[in-house]
């Protein structure tokens, strides 16, 4: 019989769970070091007691930066199996956590085979899944049906939940009168902004939030507190509506805190550049210190087909200014389902981002692996640098298609290569560029 029901229950108590042992174990840590980081809820550990198979993760500024793939089917494309291999396939170039974000058909066993087989961390939204689930329109849906879906999430052994509890009634009146250009943009956000539009009602992830926090605690699944008005372009980036909501997330944060609930914290969105670090401060301050999760940042809104890279800039500059966990963002954004090479590309422009971020903010451990791509580079040790590479099959390729005449050269520069010129000047050797 476990002594704690939570996570940040049990660091409270100065017990070390077995999952926060490997966490620190990960991040170069020591378990006294990481514990009171958990108990304050500056660190998460996203693990349900029912995901068995989790191989379990820390959330937190201080940590390196965690990477989320979206996933799910939707009525499109709506192949179970097709999106299962894309899951194993984004853990085995790096997620961190899948969510599932599947709106069509039967949900349940995809969730349940996600929690049974994935170890990454597995999130949810239930808003969306209480359409498909009790299949009826949202309007006809109650309070206690949105409920029941968290429940039945928890039961299932979801990670963490995306749950947009910082919209009110109030929002509406303020989406009305403060003119966006995009409105909402959060699916989730949109649909209860929609059953509230509706019904006449306050938002039940609002009004129910203390029921929603005994599941919570019960289950050991931590609360991602959704931004339904994350920015949906620039020109709404750091409006009243995000800061409003803002404001009302670091509310339910203490509140959860106060059950020893763990929460994260959801982010933008399209933001300018110059607005990332003051928008990262804010919701330190405001949610203190509660772990940051961004979308993006997307940079500019004008590069679809390439919103992995908008979003991967972003996300840099929000990991180094204290963003804790990043939501991947594929060249298929604001166009379609994203197929596996779709998925690849945003991983691999998340990872960079993360590494990026990592190496600025001084993680440890984050920044050797670049010291040794570098000794290998300059003793053109190939077999070195593709082992340091964070996609060393995409490298290979690209060398093994343009091969140069030498292999102390590549078809770059070829003889005029200054890395092999100046290993030959610097041991006296001479140089041959002809
Ligand atoms: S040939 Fe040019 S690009 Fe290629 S390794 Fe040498 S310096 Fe770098």
């Amino acid at each position: 019989m476990r002594e704690y029901a939570t996570q940040m229950e049990a660091a409270r108590k100065g017990i070390i769970t077995e999952e926060l042992k490997i966490v620190a174990n990960k991040e170069l840590m020591t378990a006294e070091e990481l514990i009171p980081l958990v108990a304050a809820g500056k660190v998460v550990i996203c693990a349900n007691k029912k995901h068995k198979c989790i191989d379990p993760q820390g959330v937190g500024s201080m940590l390196k930066t965690k990477i989320n793939v979206n996933l799910g089917v939707s009525r499109d494309c709506k192949d179970y199996d097709i999106e299962m291999k894309k899951v194993m396939e984004a853990v085995n170039m790096g997620a961190h956590a899948i969510m599932d974000l599947s709106s069509h058909g039967n949900t349940i066993p995809f969730r349940r085979k996600l929690t049974a087989k994935c170890p990454a961390m597995i999130g949810t939204v239930p808003v969306y899944d209480s359409v498909i689930h009790y299949q009826r329109d949202l309007n006809t849906l109650t309070a206690k049906d949105f409920i029941d879906v968290v429940r039945l999430h928890a039961e299932d052994g979801v990670d963490f939940v995306t749950l947009h509890c910082g919209i009110t009634r109030k929002t509406i009146e303020q989406i009305k009168t403060h003119k966006r250009k995009m409105n909402i943009v959060s699916r989730g956000g949109s649909l209860v902004f929609a059953w509230m539009s509706m019904t006449g009602e306050e938002n039940p992830f609002y009004e129910y939030y203390d029921e929603i926090l005994d599941i919570c605690r019960e289950h050991d699944v931590t609360i991602s507190l959704g931004d339904a008005c994350r920015p949906g372009c620039l020109a709404d980036a750091s409006d009243v509506c995000q800061i409003e909501e803002l404001v009302r997330l670091g509310e339910l944060t203490k509140r959860a805190w106060e059950k020893d609930v763990q929460v994260i914290v959801e982010g933008p969105g399209h933001m300018p550049i110059d607005q990332i670090a003051a928008n990262i401060k804010i919701q330190q301050t405001i949610c203190n210190g509660a772990p940051f999760y961004v979308l993006g940042p997307l940079v500019t809104d004008i590069a679809p087909g390439y919103d992995h890279i908008t979003s991967a800039i972003g996300g840099a500059i929000a990991a180094s200014a204290g963003v804790a966990f990043l939501c991947y963002v594929t060249p298929a954004e604001h166009l379609a389902l994203p197929n596996l090479e779709d998925v690849k590309q945003g991983i691999m422009a998340t990872k960079i981002a993360a590494h990026a971020a990592d190496i600025a903010k001084g993680v440890r451990g984050a920044r050797e692996i670049d010291d040794r791509m570098a000794d290998a580079r300059r003793v053109f040790d190939w077999e070195a640098q593709w082992e340091c590479a964070i996609d060393p099959e995409t490298a290979k390729k690209i060398r093994a298609d343009r091969k140069p005449e030498h292999e102390d050269s590549c078809s770059m520069c070829g003889k005029f290569c200054a890395i092999r010129s100046m290993n030959k000047a610097l041991a006296g050797e001479y140089i041959d560029i002809l």
